[in-house]
């Protein structure tokens, strides 16, 4: 599991993450919500690594994020999506996708090809296997995205708004693949402002405000009346 303790994140003054306690077990789905600088973003940045802690810990199937070592680990045990279309611009989508598979897991090339065909099938887009990146739109970027992460066989998929950039047919055809792949078991952390989708597709929903979890409750608990209604903050943010 992914295991987040008391953890404390500061930039100078000013307090990003404020005590934040979570745990997503393998198989759930756990939509984040809040408004814009809450610190949804920072909090999967910690569990990459990606910031240092002021305070508490993260371990991803006991390897904690503040070690080294360990911290190699735990990143292979997430395959992360963020918000703008960070594919390489020299590479091809299959490229991009089978790039850390040969380099890092040593998969021979033939059979990263050939699960990268199968990852691009999957969300539609075999055809486009020889695109480069400036040739794919927003939509078909964020699925050869989904692909590059699936592709090293992670345990936890975190995506951090990964529809935000696109218009709203693109990010119908990306939630298509994400409620797919969410109904197959697939163990996700979601970061997103598609309030009715995350309700759609979560086991549960947590609920950020300045740094502090509001709210961790089961999906139909937290849309409830005495539920995540019951604070003006979240209901404020819901309506
Ligand atoms: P969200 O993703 O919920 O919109 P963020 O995690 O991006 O929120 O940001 C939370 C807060 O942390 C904001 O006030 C933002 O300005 C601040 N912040 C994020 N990254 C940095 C950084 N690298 N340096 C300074 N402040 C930052
Ligand atoms: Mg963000």
């Amino acid at each position: 599991m992914i295991a987040i303790e008391g953890v404390v994140k500061r930039f100078g003054a000013n307090t990003v993450l404020d005590g934040v306690d979570l745990r997503i077990a393998p198989g759930e789905v756990v939509s984040i919500l809040g408004a814009s600088g809450s610190g949804k973003s920072t909090l999967i940045r910690c569990i990459n690594g990606l910031e240092p802690l002021d305070g508490g810990a993260i371990a991803v199937d006991g390897n904690r994020v503040d070690d080294a070592k360990q911290l190699q680990r735990a990143r292979r045990c997430c395959g992360t999506v963020f918000q703008l279309f960070n594919l390489y611009p020299h590479m091809t989508a299959l490229q991009n996708i089978t790039l850390a598979p040969i380099e890092v897991l040593k998969t021979p090339r033939r059979q990263a090809e050939e699960e990268a065909r199968q990852l691009l099938a999957s969300v539609g887009l075999l055809d486009r296997a020889d695109a480069w990146p400036a040739q794919l739109s927003g939509g078909q970027r964020q699925r050869v995205g989904i692909c590059r992460a699936l592709a090293m066989k992670p345990r936890y998929l975190l995506l951090d708004e990964v529809t935000s950039a696109l218009d709203p047919e693109m990010t119908a055809e990306v939630l298509n693949i994400l409620a797919k792949l969410a109904a197959s078991g697939t163990t996700m952390l979601f970061v997103t402002h598609e309030i009715a989708f995350a309700r759609q597709i979560s086991n549960r929903i947590v609920f950020l405000d300045q740094g502090r979890l509001l709210a961790d409750l089961p999906t139909a608990q937290f849309f409830a009346a005495e539920g995540g209604f019951a604070q003006p903050r979240i209901a404020q943010f819901l309506s």
